[in-house]
Parts: C-alpha cells; structure tokens; sequence
C-alpha cells in the first residue's frame, strides 16, 4: 500500500484541502505511477461541487495524468519502470460486454470505473489525479509518445483530447467537411486544433468576442461571435457537423439551424440542468440529427495520443501549483482560462516535505 498526499473536497460546497490516504498495494497487472502533471477538466468541478447528484466524498478529482512509471506487477509487459504513461478518465471496465469487446470501454454494459468518483453504476469510491501516485491496471495506461519538454501540455489530452477526437473521427471529420465547434474552452480548443489537423473546415462559435484571435490562431478558419444573430444566420445551412462543447444549458436550435441536410450536432458538454428542448422541426425538415459522446476507448485514446504527436498538437495550457486550484475553478466558471490549467505536481509534493 502506497500513502499518497493529494487535494480532495469533503463535500460540495468545501474547498479542495489536503488529504491523505493509501493506494491498492500493486497487483500483478497493474503499474504505479509518479504523477508529474493534472490537467484540470470542468467535469472536476462539477463532481467537486455535486453538480450531476452522484459524487462519492471525499473527492480527489483529476482525469488528465501524466507521470512516470515506479513500479510494475509480474505480467507488465507494456510499460517498465522509468517509462512515461498517461491515465485518463478511465480505470477499469467489465472487459466481457459487447461495448469492451469492441474497445469501447467507456460504454461499457456492465459500468465502467472511473478514475474518480469509482464506478457508474455505483460501489467503492476511487481517487483521481490530484495526487502524488496513482496504481492502475496497464491495460488503462496510456503511452505517451510526445517529447518531455511538452509533457505538463500533453496531459489535458487524456480527457479534453479524447472527447474531442473520438467524436470528430466517429462522424467521419475531415477534408471537404464543414465541421463547427461550439464553445472556446478546454475541450473546444482541443477539438479546433484535431479538427484543423483532420483536414476540415472549421468554424468556431464562441461568445467570448475576445477569443475571435486566439480561435483563428488555434486552427479555426472562421471565428462566429454566437450571440450576434447575424453573423450566425450567415451560417445557416452549410456545416455538415458540429460538436458542442458547452458546459451550460443554452439554445441548442440556434445552432441546429446552423447543419445542412443530413447534419449532426454532438453534445459532449454535460451542463446541471437541462438544455431548453430542440424544436422537433428543426430536426425533421432536414433530417438532422442530435447526438452525444462519452470520452472514448482506450485503443482510441492512444491513437489520439499518436495522431497529436504526429501533428504536434498539445493543449495550450495555464500551469498552477495545488494550492491555487480552488481559485482556478472560480476562474474556470468565468472562462478566464486560456485554455487548460495543468496542476504541476511537484508544489503538492513540495507541500508534503515541508509539512
Ligand atoms: P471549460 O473549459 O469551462 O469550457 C466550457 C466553454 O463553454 C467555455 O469556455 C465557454 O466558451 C462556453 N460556455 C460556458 N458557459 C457558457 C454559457 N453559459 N453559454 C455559452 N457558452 C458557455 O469546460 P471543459 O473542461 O471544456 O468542459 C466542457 C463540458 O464538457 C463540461 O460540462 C464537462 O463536464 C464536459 N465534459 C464531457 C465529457 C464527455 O465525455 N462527454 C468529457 C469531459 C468533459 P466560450 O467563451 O468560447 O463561449
Ligand atoms: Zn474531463
């Protein structure tokens, strides 16, 4: 059994405060990880703070880890001590249903178990990245192919970079397509930049007018300030998909009207409370359709990590030291991030030898 030192709510409307507590001993398949960067995903905060009524305390979130393997169990064969790996939002799954067979973990029949907040379908708690260590089984070890000096950038990947590019790949994006992004943060900026890679055309909808630059420099070809309903009308019609990354409910026709025949709108934001309902005609008279995605499987996730070391794509990031997360979420509800915060983990382990 490991002690490991982390950050962890007691209950919603608690800040993050120290908290230790003792990792699984390693087991035969597993590997421990020495956790160098976190990235921090509004999903966090919603688990933080209760939002989707079903969070375990305590609570250490953090699904976005990058860090260095410090031991591994007899059967490993993919990784060995000293090697990089990435955890994501994923632990464990069945392994047996139909959804794991086909490496579709996330939809795994039997609930898979998440990196924190332990499993969908309820049991044991498990504690995420906002800590000095993780044990987790080597078949949810991600490799990472990038070089070290981007390693605290690479690690919004694991969940903002997967939930981007499972979607975009499953709809097919790429050259020829017309592909709108809505909503500049976290997971919206990742999916500019593999969308851009991918080879489409893509528009961003934000209403953030002064994210109009940062959009175009992050691979966007047309920036549309949403809440200007000129310049959205002017898009009516013309994009052949779009993925809404919005964390808050908001008027889902408005962008709707915005496919072409045929069209889908995939909805990966996950607000607390209802969007307003889509009215059914803008579905039907051009047979659109209205979608979801849950991050994506592992064998996906690492091909995620390929396709972005290959394009040299990373997540623009913030880097804070723990103790300045509970300011970061206040300042992530004002989308004042540009556009990730990466927890460096070495002020929590600085922390650990004062203390
Ligand atoms: P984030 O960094 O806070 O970005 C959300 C963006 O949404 C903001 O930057 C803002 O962009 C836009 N926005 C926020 N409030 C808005 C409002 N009231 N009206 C219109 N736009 C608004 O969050 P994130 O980490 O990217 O996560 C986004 C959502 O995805 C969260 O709900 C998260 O829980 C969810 N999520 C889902 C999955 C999945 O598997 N489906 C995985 C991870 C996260 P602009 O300023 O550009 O408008
Ligand atoms: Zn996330």
């Amino acid at each position: 059994m490991a002690k490991t030192y982390s950050y962890a709510a007691q209950g919603s409307k608690d800040l993050l405060k120290p908290f230790t507590f003792e990792r699984r001993a390693l087991g035969a398949d597993d590997v421990q990880i020495d956790i160098l960067y976190c990235g921090v995903c509004h999903s966090d905060l919603h688990t933080v703070r209760n939002e989707w009524h079903n969070t375990l305390y305590p609570s250490v979130p953090g699904h976005e880890i990058v860090g260095r393997v410090t031991a591994v169990g007899a059967n490993v064969s993919k990784f060995k001590v000293g090697d990089l790996a990435g955890v994501g939002c994923m632990v464990d799954s069945c392994q047996h249903c139909a959804s794991c067979a086909e490496g579709e973990e996330q939809y795994c029949e039997n609930g898979f178990t998440g990196t924190y907040n332990g499993p969908v379908f309820g049991g044991e708690n498990t504690f995420g990245g906002y800590s000095d260590n993780i044990v987790v089984k080597e078949k949810f070890a991600l490799r990472i192919s990038h070089d070290n000096a981007n390693l605290a950038a690479v690690a919004p990947l694991l969940c903002a970079g997967i939930t981007t590019y499972s979607p975009l790949h499953h709809w097919k994006v790429g050259p020829g397509k017309k592909v709108g992004v809505v909503g500049l943060g976290g997971l919206g900026h990742m999916a500019v930049k593999i969308a851009h890679a991918m080879g489409a055309h893509v528009v961003l909808f934000t209403t953030s007018p002064n994210k109009r630059e940062d959009g175009l420099r992050l691979g966007a070809d047309e920036v549309v300030v949403s809440k200007n309903p000129e310049e959205m009308t002017k898009f009516a019609n013309t994009l052949d998909f779009i993925l809404n990354t919005v964390a808050a409910p908001h008027d889902l026709d408005a962008f709707l009207n915005l496919l072409k025949r045929d069209g889908t709108m995939t909805l990966v934001g996950a607000p607390d409370s209802p969007h307003p309902s889509p009215s059914v005609f803008n579905l039907i008279f051009k047979r659109r359709s209205l979608a979801g995605s849950l991050i994506g499987g592992i064998q996906e996730t690492q091909e995620m990590l390929d396709f972005c070391a290959r394009h040299g794509i990373v997540s623009d990031i913030e880097m804070i030291d723990i103790q300045n997360i509970n300011a970061a979420y206040e300042r992530m509800i004002k989308g004042d991030v540009k556009y990730r915060f990466v927890i460096d983990m070495d002020s929590l382990k600085k922390e650990v030898k004062v203390a």
